[in-house]
């Protein structure tokens, strides 16, 4: 029913509209400067490699993974995963990306405020974001005292996910200005080479951002059909 409502898309299309462009730079960036070497010659492994045991934790292992910029820090594991374009490539776009998962296990080591918040927040938003709008709805559907409350509980747990966005942004953001400054005083990429670095991660930095957005719009429209119903 939402889908049908004209307000609907004026809160969720320019989000979604930067939420796509987003991502079309992700992959412009990272397709532009996986074709540019890096002077050094190091590889993504090696780059996050030389990152974690001058940080001071070589015993989190560097591990390849499947998939395309599938790249993630595991902190119950203690394990970084780099795909495959990152692991072994010597690009500046994939030393990028893997010193960037880096600064997650950097974060993790000097307990990172708001990436122990998000951890916490995991199980909470995986309930919040599939019961939430789903009670949400019952809650319109019903009338009377009930249905209100249950639209608000739903509101309540849906509320939580857009949290959870918005958390994601400083521990993204933390990890990508961990990486620039790494990357050259560790002498993994000289500074004329940190444009390359900057736009992928920039790109990458900015999903977050219209993810964040596409949650809090979800939320303002749940209360602005609240507003309605009273
Ligand atoms: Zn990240």
């Amino acid at each position: 029913m939402f889908y049908f409502d004209p307000l609907y898309l004026i809160y969720a299309l320019p989000p979604m509209l930067l939420g796509l462009w987003a991502q079309f730079r992700v992959k412009a960036a990272f397709n532009k400067y996986s074709q540019v070497r890096t002077r050094t010659g190091m590889s993504g492994a090696e780059a996050a490699r030389r990152i974690l045991e001058r940080g001071g934790i070589p015993q989190v292992t560097v591990e390849a993974t499947r998939g395309m910029l599938s790249d993630h820090y595991d902190p119950r594991h203690k394990a970084l995963r780099l795909s495959e374009g990152v692991y072994n490539a010597t690009s500046v776009a994939a030393v990028g990306v893997a010193a960037h998962e880096a600064g997650h296990a950097l974060q993790d080591k000097t307990n990172y405020f708001p990436l122990q918040v998000r951890s916490l927040m995991v199980p909470a938003v995986s309930i919040g974001s599939s019961i939430g709008p789903i009670l949400f709805m019952a809650g319109l559907f019903l009338a009377g005292t009930l249905g209100t409350t249950l639209a608000w509980a739903g509101i309540i747990l849906f509320g939580s996910t857009a949290l959870f966005a918005l958390v994601t942004l400083p521990v993204e953001i933390d990890a990508s200005r961990r990486a620039k400054a790494l990357l050259v005083s560790q002498g993994i990429v000289s500074p004329a080479e940190m444009q390359g670095v900057s736009a992928v991660l920039d790109a990458a930095a900015l999903t977050y951002v219209a993810a964040a957005a596409q949650a809090v719009m979800q939320l303002v429209y749940f209360l602005s059909i609240m507003n309605r119903r009273n």
